[in-house]
């Protein structure tokens, strides 16, 4: 067989030729809608190539974004990994400090953000030591070099002629994507995606068993191509040949529906608080949700009433997914088997309502006792999840060391699950100690390690609780010293200048905190007593 490598330019050499005339339709940041078709994209990220060449970019140098999901990040995340650089996709919703971290750690060397970033930009620039170029992602009439002489992005582009563009072969397993997730605790992790598992895995999700998209597809991803590249759908849609629908930062739910009336939308995927908040909509202004057929869900448990509210209201069938930053992000996907379809419709939607998914080709998943042993696959032995395979993670960038369990190359996800005989894994709990509420991630580590200095306090555990709108909340636990007089209002005030908003706990309460016999705080039992507190 011919040994030719899979790099993300065949993807886009491959759409330009079979799809040329499939369009791709964006929201700008700006407000007006973008449209232009594929052979114009590629001809687009042509350009974009040759002006980075322009601006002195070397294969291997880290470029970052920090952008919503529009035509001209599509364009970088084509154009960046194509020249053989790493394209760098930072996460706005990081904390500043993160922010600061990820690009000094990446050594990324140039920044394009969209205008929404700009304030931030210019206001953390004096402590990037690396970044020497930045790319204002506007209009050339409405752009604004500001305090760091931002380069205009669509001027670059003008001052390239068209033509062809001899796009770089080079070593599959070199870098295309450094993807940060900030986990349990301290500093976000890089993983760095190669370009063969962003292919193969892209090869992977579009197969009937998981996303099973075709030429006759309208997607629109509401996740976010800063977050594990949208779940891979840049690279998904124009394998099979899909017209592509991009939102730039607008998810509410009025301007999503605009798009999936408006451009035929069929299938849409995001985390389950975009759908709780459109499903509200719909139901209070009583429009329906056109064409769209299908929807993936997942970055958090979809709930039930959900997934059953879409079919039975809509006719949409809700596809659980799950995943993570480390795994590309693709595990599973929740889709029928004729196994289940003998059993009844009630079982498969049972089992697609309620199970993350089912085992995809390319991630093996095994569940492991507290000895390490496998656990059996009966549907109701919990144990640790184990992944591993070509888009798993093996190490994160620039660490010393593997951050695998053994030599097998098992990664430990910190996820609790089951997996039944129809192959279909549930999460059950979670082992790391983290919260994720409206698909970003809050360590309760750190919480509590901040709100432990509060004064008065002797114990501060956090735990996530489920909340009707952001699948879950955090929860302050606090046991006082004895004679202590700390209040709610007293806590919350000072926590106030030591965290993000969006950290901010939705309640205080005083009580016990339960210890496992180590002398931990026991996360099961506290979660499992408060569960109900913010649901009612
Ligand atoms: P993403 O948000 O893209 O899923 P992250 O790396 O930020 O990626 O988070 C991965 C973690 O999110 C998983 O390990 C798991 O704890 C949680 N998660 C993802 N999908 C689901 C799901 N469908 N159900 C429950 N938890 C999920």
């Amino acid at each position: 067989m011919q040994d030719v490598p899979l790099l993300t330019t065949a993807i886009l050499n491959h759409v330009e030729a079979a799809h040329p005339r499939v369009e791709i339709v964006s929201r700008t940041v700006e407000g007006r809608i973008h449209r232009y078709d594929y052979a114009g994209m590629a001809a687009r990220t042509r350009k974009l190539a040759r002006a980075l060449q322009g601006l002195g970019v070397q294969s291997g140098d880290r470029l970052a974004t920090l952008a919503w999901n529009t035509h001209r990040h599509l364009e970088l995340f084509y154009g960046v990994p194509g020249l053989g650089c790493v394209l760098n996709t930072v996460n706005p919703r990081l904390f500043e400090d993160q922010i600061v971290y990820v690009l000094e750690h990446a050594e990324s060397t140039v920044l394009f953000y969209d205008r929404t970033f700009q304030a931030l930009v210019e206001k953390l620039a004096p402590r990037f030591t690396t970044v020497k170029t930045f790319v204002l992602l506007s209009d050339e009439d409405s752009h604004d070099a500001g305090t760091v002489g931002a380069l205009n992005y669509e001027r670059l582009l003008a001052d390239q002629s068209d033509g062809p563009f001899a796009w770089p072969s080079f070593d599959e397993n070199a870098g295309a994507f450094l993807c940060y997730t900030s986990g349990t605790t301290g500093d976000p992790k890089g993983v760095l995606y190669s370009h063969r598992a962003v292919v193969i895995h892209a090869l992977a999700a579009g197969l009937a068993s998981a996303f099973g998209l075709t030429a006759f597809d309208v997607v629109l991803p509401c996740s976010s191509l800063y977050h594990a590249t949208a779940w891979g759908l840049p690279f998904i849609c124009p394998i099979n040949g899909v017209k592509l629908v991009l939102p730039a930062e607008k998810m509410d739910p009025a301007s999503l529906q605009e798009l999936i009336e408006g451009e035929g939308v069929t299938f849409s995927g995001g985390v389950p608080t975009i759908w709780t908040m459109y499903l509200a909509w719909l139901e209070q202004t009583g429009k329906t949700p056109g064409k769209l057929k299908r929807v993936i869900i997942g970055g958090s448990a979809v709930p039930r009433a959900m997934a059953e509210t879409f079919k039975t209201r809509y006719g949409v069938a809700v596809l659980q997914i799950w995943g993570m930053t480390e795994t590309c992000p693709l595990g599973v996907v929740a889709t029928p088997t004729p196994a289940l379809a003998a059993l009844g419709e009630d079982q498969v939607d049972e089992a697609i309502w309620t199970r993350q998914g089912r085992l995809q080709f390319g991630i093996e998943l095994k569940i492991v006792d507290d000895d390490g042993k496998d656990a059996p696959r009966d549907g109701e032995t919990s144990g640790a999840l184990m992944v591993r395979g070509p888009w798993t993670i093996k190490r994160y960038f620039r660490k010393e060391a593997d951050a695998l369990l053994d030599a097998d190359g098992w990664f430990d996800t910190g996820d609790i699950a089951t997996i039944d005989q129809y192959g279909f894994m549930r999460i059950t709990d979670r082992a790391k100690d983290v919260i994720k509420t409206g698909g970003e991630w809050i360590s309760s580590i750190d919480l509590e390690n901040i709100a432990v200095a509060c004064p008065g306090v002797k114990i501060a555990a956090v735990v996530g609780i489920p909340h009707p709108k952001w699948e879950e909340r955090p929860l302050l636990v606090i046991e006082t010293h004895d004679g202590a007089n700390v209040t709610k209002d007293g806590v919350l005030e000072y926590l106030q200048p030591r965290i993000v908003k969006w950290w901010m706990p939705d309640d205080v309460v005083f009580a016990p905190v339960p210890l496992t016999a180590t002398g931990k705080i026991d996360k099961k039992t506290l979660r499992a007593a408060w569960k109900d507190h913010l649901s009612g």
